[in-house]
Order: C-alpha cells, then structure tokens, then sequence
C-alpha cells in the first residue's frame, strides 16, 4: 500500500481526464485498481476489477464498504458492523466484476 500511495497519475491519466473534461470522452473504463483516474480528474469511471483503496467486509451477507484515505496501520482489520475480517475491494481471480462495472 505504501507504493501505491505514492503512486502519482501520468500523463496518459491526466490527458484521459482533460478529454472527459472537453466532452471528448464519455468515460475511462479500466483494469486498474490504483485510482489514479480519479485523481487525475476523470468522473465517469468504470472499475472492471474495483479499487484498492475500498476496503468490504469478507462476509457476503455483510455490505459494508469503506473508502480509505491512508493505507490502514493494520492488516487485517475487522468490520465495525459484523466483526468480519475486511479485504480489500479488489476483483480477485475467479471473482465476478462487480455488477455496477457492467452495462
Ligand atoms: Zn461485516
């Protein structure tokens, strides 16, 4: 996480970002799990495989998610709603997309 957190969004992010800003483009869909688009500046984003920066309770029947602002102190954290392990909110292998990335 630390590498990640300092990770800073390239040219090709910040060009994608001024072409949705000029109405060029409708919207960036990708792989990516860094969220550099978003900062970047791109709004309309379609992460095929979620964002790392989201953690989710490990618990299907439990819907809690949390945005992150720090990589957390400690790994692995527990749910403040069922006391679950939380993972983060990426698309492991044999996992579906999650159903807001399909149109
Ligand atoms: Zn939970």
């Amino acid at each position: 996480m630390e590498i990640i957190s300092g990770a800073r969004p390239n040219a090709a992010h910040l060009s994608l970002a001024r072409m949705e800003a000029a109405g060029i483009l409708k919207a960036v869909i990708t792989q990516n799990v860094d969220g550099l688009h978003a900062s970047a500046g791109s709004r309309n984003i379609i992460e095929l495989h979620d964002n790392i920066w989201r953690v989710k309770c490990s618990n299907t029947a439990c819907s809690f998610k949390s945005l992150l602002s720090k990589p957390p102190e400690s790994i692995p954290s527990k749910c403040p709603r069922c006391d679950s392990f939380l993972r983060p909110d990426v698309v492991w292998f044999g996992e579906p997309i999650p159903p807001e990335a399909k149109y």
